[in-house]
């Protein structure tokens, strides 16, 4: 950073301190990533400096040669990848290539279908703190008791509601969706299917994730999480999708732009290629498999360990907690990990008794430490770390008699993480483990 150290050493020592806590932390949200330095190189180029309103061939400023061809290769590139007819590059992120995509379908107040926030769902899927929720009527399906995404139900709602689009996609839902079943549930009302694969893309890509290209109209995802990209998203139309609407490519063109934006970000567009371009490889193949595999190792330790997981387990990258045993909050759980360098987010979870905000559980994956290059048997050191941190802050808010309402107070909860013993250890094994495993270029 020969530049920022001249012009701006603050900015510069700021990303040095979050460069050293990624590269000494495990990075187990499970929508993080990190990228190659390819990408980034692409990212931090002189595209950004160019405005390209329109598309390639129709743009609406002068000086496109080389712009133009590379939203082209990018395209084409996503066309080949995911077998589509149609992508769309420019969505900034996956929340507005989601309201792009009702832009292009739907009129104001027309009804959406999508899984519940508290169930996996996504906020954009008709969460009422979200435009989707409150420029649309939106209706949501859930999980079943079990853990388990409930068809029958499903079905009946769809019967019953006639929503004009179903979302099809999870943020913190384990298992695999089956697209067939959402397909002929969707058929039924001829509703249009969205498949949101934000979190799944790279695992489609690697094989290791059905692709949902057969069975839905309209696929969104980012491009920032499994599939290892910059921060950006891509909006397909599948083959199906223009049998049931001849119309649907140039709706969707039309509602990213000049519906919903300005300019495109045509260096993010160029690191979305090389993404791709990465992705074709057969090491990529082999990362998407030790993401599942490195998931399912870690689901069967906390298992052992007694952690109770939504759905039993995972077929993903993702795995839910459910705490309410050790009757603390996500919040308590997720700080005095973050203590000992295990990062990762508080979540709902199904039929949670608790509020959004002092949710039951915690949501973690693999992605990111795969990146890393580790394996099962971390994966077996990592839950183990995680129970005895989470047993022995359980066992000090017990000891403390703190209530429900006082565990809410940051105060509170900073007052029970110092008090751990374990925490102390366990992040100087997690740094060990960090520099065994660093961050280094996968290409
Ligand atoms: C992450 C995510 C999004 C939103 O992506 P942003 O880039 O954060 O706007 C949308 N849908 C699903 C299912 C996601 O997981």
């Amino acid at each position: 950073m020969i530049y920022l150290k001249k012009v701006d050493p603050q900015i510069k020592a700021l990303i040095q301190k979050e460069k050293k806590r990624q590269s000494e932390t495990l990075m187990m949200i499970p929508s993080e990533n990190m990228v190659s330095k390819a990408v980034e190189e692409a990212v931090g180029s002189c595209l950004g400096n160019k405005y390209a309103e329109g598309y390639p061939g129709k743009r609406y400023y002068q000086g496109q040669e080389y712009i133009d061809k590379i939203e082209t290769l990018v395209v084409e590139r996503v066309k080949k990848a995911f077998k589509v007819p149609y992508a769309n590059v420019q969505p900034l992120s996956g929340s507005p290539a989601n309201l792009a995509v009702y832009t292009a379908l739907l009129k104001p107040n027309d009804k959406i279908m999508g899984l519940e926030l508290a169930h996996g769902g996504h906020l954009t899927h008709g969460d009422k703190v979200s435009v989707s929720g409150q420029f649309f009527k939106s209706v949501s399906y859930k999980l079943g008791k079990d853990g388990f995404l409930d068809y029958q139900a499903l079905e009946k709602l769809v019967l019953k509601e006639k929503p004009k689009l179903i979302i099809a996609g999870i943020t913190a839902y384990p298992k695999i969706l089956d697209w067939k079943k959402f397909s002929l549930i969707a058929k039924k009302v001829k509703a249009y299917l969205l498949a949101d694969i934000a979190h799944l893309a790279g695992l489609v890509l690697g094989g290791v994730y059905p692709s949902p290209v057969s069975f839905v109209d309209v696929i969104t995802t980012t491009t920032h999480k499994t599939l290892r990209g910059p921060r950006g998203a891509i909006i397909m139309v599948t083959r199906k999708g223009l049998k049931k609407d001849p119309d649907l490519d140039k709706k969707i063109q039309k509602a990213v732009f000049p519906g919903l934006q300005g300019g495109p970000h045509i260096n993010s567009i160029a690191g979305i290629g090389v993404a791709l371009k990465e992705a074709e490889k057969n090491s990529f193949k082999k990362y998407s498999k030790q993401i599942v595999l490195n998931a399912k190792a870690l689901a069967k330790e906390l298992k052992k360990n007694g952690f109770n997981l939504i759905s039993g387990g995972t077929d993903s990258h993702l795995i839910l907690i459910d705490l309410s045993s050790f009757k603390i909050t996500g919040n308590l759980a997720a700080e005095a990990l973050e203590a000992g360098g295990i990062v990762l987010n508080r979540n709902s979870i199904p039929y949670d008794s608790r509020p959004p905000f002092y949710p039951s559980g915690i949501r973690l994956g693999t992605p990111g430490i795969t990146s890393r290059e580790m394996k099962e048997p971390q994966m077996k050191k990592i839950a183990l770390w995680m129970k005895i941190i989470i047993e022995e802050i359980s066992e000090i808010k017990k000891k403390m008699k703190i209530s429900f309402e006082s565990e809410k107070k940051k105060e509170t909860r900073e007052k029970i993480i110092k008090q751990s013993k374990a925490i102390k250890s366990i992040i100087v094994e997690v740094k060990k483990l960090c520099q065994k495993y660093p961050i280094k270029d996968f290409y």
